[in-house]
Parts: C-alpha cells; structure tokens; sequence
C-alpha cells in the first residue's frame, strides 16, 4: 500500500507533494498527462491577497448577465441544457451574497498572504528561479464607473489592513516610468506579487524527482474509492487498483466529473481563459496589471510579456473563439498606447475549476475520509496553492491549520 497518493500535477497537486514530502511523508502523483501541460503553465502568475472578494459577490449577477450578451465580453456562458449547469448557477446565484463576501474576505487575505510568503522563500532556495517579485499589481481604469468601483474596492481593502494606493495619471507616471498609460488612474496593491508559472511548474516537477516524489504520468484516474479510517483506493482506466493510506483529489476542473463516477456530488464548471505571451517585446510594464473594463491582465515574466483573459463556462472543447482572443488583444493598446501587438504568438487556453461560491473544496470528502480534496480554486489557484498543500499537510498530520475552514469544507453543497 503507498502512502500517500495525489490525483493531479497541476500547481496544486505539486505544492501539497512539496508540503507532504517536507513532512517526511511517501508521495506518489499521478496524471492523466505528462506534466508539462495544464492550467497551472500558461495563467497569468499573479499572487493576490488584492483578491479577497470570492468570484459569488453581490453585483455580478447583473455584471454577468450584461456580458452574457456581448461577443466580446470578458465572461461568457454558453447556453445550453445541461442539469450540473443550471444546479452550479443556481447555487452561484443564491451565494452572491453580502454574508457570504463579508465571511470569505479574511480567510481569502490571509490564505494569499501565506502563499505568497511560501513562493518568496521557495524563490529563494537552491533548485529554483521562477521569477517571485514583488512590484503589487495596478488595477487600471478608464471609466468613472470603473473608477467608482475600484475605489470602493480600495476601500474595502484598506479596511482589512490591505495596502491600495489610488493613483492619478500623473502618480502613475512617477511609479511605471517610460510606460505611456491612457487611463483614468489606478489603484496599485503593492503586497501583490508575481512568478512565471511554466518556470516554477518545470522547477517543481524536477526538484520532487531529485527528492524521491514517483511521478506515474499518462495515468488516468476513473475511480475513488474510500475506505475511511484503513485507507482508499483509486482505479485506472488501464486497469491497474492503487490502494494508499490517503488519497489526494488535486485534478483541477475535472474533478466534479471524477467524483461523480464515484456517487459523490461536487458541483463545479470549467472557466475557460486564453492567455498569449508575447517573446521579448520593445516595451514591457514592469507591474502586472489588471485592465479593468477588459478584465485583461498583463504580466511581465523575465524579457516576457504574458497578455490573458476571459472566463467562458462553454463546457470543456478545444475550440478557441476568436472573438475573445481578439478582444484580449484589442483591449492592450487601448490602455497602453505604446504597445501595438502584430503577433501575438500561438493562443494557449487552460480551464479553471470553478466552485459556485467561488471558494475552493480543501478538506476531507466526508467525515473520517481518507480522502482528501484540494480543488476548486478557480481563478486563484496559482496564488492559493502554496497555502493549500501545507493545510492538506496539516490535515494528514491531524494538526490544526490555523484557519476558519468552513468555507472550503467539500460538503457544503451536498
Ligand atoms: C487565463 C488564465 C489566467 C489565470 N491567472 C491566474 C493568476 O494570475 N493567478 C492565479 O492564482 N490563478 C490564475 N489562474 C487560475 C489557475 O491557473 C488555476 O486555478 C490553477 O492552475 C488550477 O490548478 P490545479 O492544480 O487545481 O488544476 P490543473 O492545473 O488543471 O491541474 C489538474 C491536473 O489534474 C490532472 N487530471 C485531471 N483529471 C485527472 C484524472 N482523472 N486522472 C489523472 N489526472 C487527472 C490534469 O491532467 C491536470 O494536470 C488563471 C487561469 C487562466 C485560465
């Protein structure tokens, strides 16, 4: 019997393997590819405790529905019947609320804090360079309205004890120098930071090697099967059992799928986002930004430029829609004027694994589990991953995570 078994390579998968082999733990990872592709490689590598209102928040009902509409907009759901569809938004819907954004907002503040703390010191240690910096990020605005929010966010912020410094063109100047920005202004989270997410995915990978992780690749899992307190098993679909004191579920947005099979409800959608990165452009921010009305964000990694966007619920097919792609791109020059993209390179897309109160699943299935679930991070799972594997750790061990974790309980839909 193995010790420990986790389902998934994605960023989350490795961070608890990292967690897990720390603590002295047998880790096996197990994915149905080659750990070298996914959602965890081509995101936007931000770290955001600026990110402390859950996806579920009051308003974006309405904000959705408006998109819904527009070809170029940055959210889509592709209408179709679909009962796991219609229960996801039906549970998203009645999670909008001021109660659920007013219990999620420390716990998300602290659980990002942690992560980015967890990335600067890995960044420092021997096996890895993956680009942490620390410059914030700028959300940037054109419109009154867009100002509007943003500064009540900022609002919002200051009162957590989050840093937001609004800024006018003029301050933006002083703080992003050489970069020409046609906008209203700004509000810039200086605890924000970022990394190059395919260099820390590729470092990760070789560093748990080094350290004795087995890594069984194009392996896909088709059951989980818990047995409580003496362990779980899991099956292949190539035929093969294997049975391991603890089972880990870190498979991203495939998870809701994989537990299904095992009569195990865990709603979840697939946010499809694009991301382009540009090698080498002649000019390049040197902070990460979020274009407010587009919903684009721009990262700088190393001499790179990375440009992504968009979250399409359209279920999960390998088509690119070259409407968004392009209104990604558009978007770019209207805040930057200087930046005039002629070929963007090929168009990488990834799926992010969306829970209906935009909070992830990080806990036992069920009550004396031996599975444990680490999932559902949706559009944070880059920042959220860190923090994650060392509460999964923490579980295992029986020790306390130091958190309030009822919002990430796996049982709270059922
Ligand atoms: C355009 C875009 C920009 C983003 N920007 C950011 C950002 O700036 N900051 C941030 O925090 N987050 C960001 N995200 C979100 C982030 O990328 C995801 O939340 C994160 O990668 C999810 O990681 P994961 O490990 O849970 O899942 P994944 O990376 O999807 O990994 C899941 C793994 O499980 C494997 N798997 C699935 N099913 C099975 C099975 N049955 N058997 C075996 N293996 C299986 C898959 O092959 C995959 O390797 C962005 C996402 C997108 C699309």
């Amino acid at each position: 019997m193995k010790d420990v078994v986790i389902i998934g390579g994605g960023t989350v998968g490795l961070w608890c393997a990292w967690h897990l082999h720390q603590a002295g733990r047998r880790v096996t990872i197990v994915d149905k590819g080659d750990f070298t592709d996914g959602c965890s490689f081509g995101n936007a590598g931000m770290i955001v405790p600026s990110h402390f209102i859950p996806m579920a928040s009051p308003g974006i009902i309405s904000k959705g529905i408006q998109w819904m509409f527009k070809k170029d907009s940055p959210f889509y759901i592709r209408p179709r019947f679909n009962l796991e569809l219609a229960q996801w938004l039906w549970s998203f819907y009645r999670s909008s609320t001021k109660k659920h954004v007013a219990e999620s907002v420390a716990l998300l503040r602290d659980l990002h804090t942690e992560s980015r703390e967890l990335y600067r010191q890995l960044n420092q240690s021997t096996d890895f360079n993956f680009g942490f910096e620390q410059k914030g990020i700028l959300m940037l605005f054109k419109s009154a309205a867009a100002e509007h929010d943003e500064l009540e966010m900022a609002e919002a912020a200051h009162q957590l004890g989050i840093d937001a410094i609004h800024l006018t063109p003029e301050k933006l100047k002083q703080v992003e120098p050489g970069i020409q920005m046609d906008v209203r202004g700004a509000v810039h989270y200086p605890g924000d930071a970022h990394v190059t997410p395919h260099v820390f995915m590729r470092q990760m990978v070789n560093h748990l090697k080094q350290e004795g992780v087995e890594f069984l690749s194009g392996k896909e899992i088709t059951g989980v099967h818990d047995h409580g307190q003496t362990g779980a098993e899991v099956s292949t679909a190539d035929g093969d059992i294997l049975q391991a004191q603890k089972i880990i579920v870190a498979t991203g947005s495939w998870s809701g799928k994989l537990l299904k099979k095992t009569g195990y409800r865990l709603p979840m959608q697939d946010g499809k986002g694009y991301s382009m990165t540009l090698e080498r452009p002649s000019l390049k921010p040197s902070i990460p930004s979020i274009l407010h009305e587009a919903r684009v964000a721009i990262t700088p990694m190393g001499d790179d430029l990375r440009i992504s966007g968009t979250l399409e619920i359209s279920g999960m097919d390998d088509q690119v829609n070259p409407h968004k792609v392009n209104s990604i791109l558009k978007a770019v020059p209207e805040y930057y004027p200087g930046m005039k993209i002629k070929d963007a390179g090929p168009v990488w897309f990834g799926y992010r694994p969306c829970t209906p109160d935009g909070m992830p699943y990080i806990g036992p299935l069920q009550s004396d589990s031996a599975v444990i679930m680490a999932t559902g991070h949706a559009m944070m799972g880059l920042s959220l991953a860190p923090v994650t594997g060392r509460i999964v750790k923490d579980m295992l061990a029986g020790i306390s995570s130091g958190h309030a974790l009822n919002k990430t309980e796996p049982s709270r839909f059922r």
